[in-house]
């Protein structure tokens, strides 16, 4: 992923561990433009799926604004994606309304209305169970 035409010399520094983080390179930045490196994104998106109530909506630390969705999912592999998605979802259910069904064997999970939830819960997941 070389671009000949862009300054090689150009970098950021990672507001996280202030290393050099180079233009083609993996990375988060935040809606004022705080850069973090690939090994501190990892550390971020991994702090927010495993204390989502302290770290959940991911901010930057530097300057607190939210950070971009897309900025955090584009860095995420599917496992992380898919706990993601579950808080993203427990974020706007309405617990007064619906309830998170989930699946005890794999991380399949579906938001359903109270009025409906049934004590038998089916995983649609293929290949579980
Ligand atoms: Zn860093
Ligand atoms: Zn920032
Ligand atoms: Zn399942």
């Amino acid at each position: 992923m070389d671009s000949p035409t862009s300054s090689s010399d150009e970098y950021k520094e990672c507001v996280c561990c202030s290393c050099e983080i180079y233009g083609g390179e993996k990375q988060i930045l935040c809606p004022t433009g705080h850069s973090f490196c690939y090994d501190c994104s990892e550390g971020l998106i991994q702090s927010g799926l495993s204390d989502p109530i302290k770290c959940l909506p991911y901010a930057c630390f530097k300057c607190s604004k939210k950070m971009d969705v897309s900025q955090i999912t584009k860095l995420m592999n599917k496992s992380q994606a898919e706990i993601f998605k579950k808080y993203q979802a427990l974020e706007t259910l309405d617990k007064k309304k619906s309830k998170l069904m989930e699946c005890p064997f794999c991380n399949y999970f579906e938001i359903c209305e109270l009025s409906k939830v049934s004590n038998i819960f089916q995983c649609k997941q293929s290949g579980c169970k």
